[in-house]
């Protein structure tokens, strides 16, 4: 079997359009019998019926073969191995492996075509990354040991807000021993509660960075790829497709990922949200220096 003879099939028409297409058959020994695999469908929301003419099934993936006496019907995986079995088996591993590789070469192309903005990305993620890192080091610094650590620990509980205790007014006091009338009943003094003061924006940036360095790590990979022609990816081992196919995928979400991971290390470093730090009693002597000197981008 030859891949050049293999039957690209990209939509239903493909394969209704062939001129010795029928939709079904009937498979009958000595009469007609299964000469080949053309090509195999793959297709999201089209279910192509099977042309075996007492199966019938519906199905999104399933392969076009012909027959014996010229004709060429589809038909589904479960049918050919029954039907037409160690034969069809083989040559559908041969076509599966091959719509497979192609289909990793076409994700990979795309990523190449794309590829200047990409790299545009992923360049100003690392040298805001590099700011934002000498900013961190300033920061840990500035601030009395431990008030990093207790940064990172709210960001882990999503604790954002700086809340304070403070003591009920009187109707507040009365309403609440009014609903909690058997546990309230010997304390005479006015209870206290718990209010929000102010907002910490960007924790997360403090939790690491292990986002970031995935991305820029891939910089020199994408810069690799960028350098590779058309023809040279068609003749890349499996296993190079593969990876980069995976990489291809893969690589939307990850700049996502280290998008918001930038995102918050500016939200963070804002002079408003540095004086928020007050509320919580750190000594903001230190970090003056630090908030005057914030970069012009950072909002
Ligand atoms: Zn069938």
């Amino acid at each position: 079997m030859n891949h050049d003879d293999i039957v690209m099939i990209e939509c239903a028409d493909d394969i209704s359009g062939r001129p010795s297409f029928h939709e079904k058959l009937i498979f009958e020994e000595g009469v007609r019998g299964f000469d080949k695999i053309l090509g195999v469908y793959r297709f999201k929301d089209t279910w192509i019926r099977c042309g075996i003419s007492d199966c019938r099934e519906n199905h999104l993936h399933g392969y076009l073969i012909s027959t014996t006496d010229g004709l060429e019907t589809v038909i589904g995986k479960d049918c050919g191995k029954k039907i037409f079995s160690v034969e069809f088996v083989e040559q559908m591993k041969i076509v599966d492996a091959f719509h497979s590789r192609r289909r990793k070469i076409e994700t990979v192309k795309k990523l190449k075509n794309e590829l200047t903005y990409v790299l545009v990305a992923v360049e100003n993620l690392q040298r805001s990354n590099i700011d934002l890192s000498e900013l961190k080091d300033q920061f840990k610094g500035a601030v009395p040991p431990g008030t990093l650590s207790l940064l990172q620990e709210r960001a882990r509980k999503g604790n954002t807000a700086i809340m304070q205790t403070v003591r009920m007014t009187k109707s507040e006091w009365a309403a609440h021993r009014e609903v909690n009338r058997s546990t309230e009943r010997q304390r005479h003094s006015r209870g206290f509660k718990e209010i929000s003061i102010g907002e910490l924006r960007g924790l997360d940036y403090l939790l690491g960075n292990s986002e970031i360095i995935i991305i820029t790590s891939l910089l020199n990979p994408l810069r690799d790829l960028a350098k590779l022609k058309d023809h040279e990816m068609d003749d890349l081992d499996n296993s190079r497709i593969s990876t980069w196919a995976k990489l291809a995928n893969e690589l939307p979400q990850r700049i996502k990922t280290a998008q918001t991971f930038i995102n918050d290390g500016y939200k963070f470093f804002t002079e408003s949200n540095l004086l928020e730090l007050k509320k919580l009693d750190i000594d903001m002597g230190p970090l003056r220096f630090l908030i005057q000197n914030l970069p012009k981008t950072a909002a």
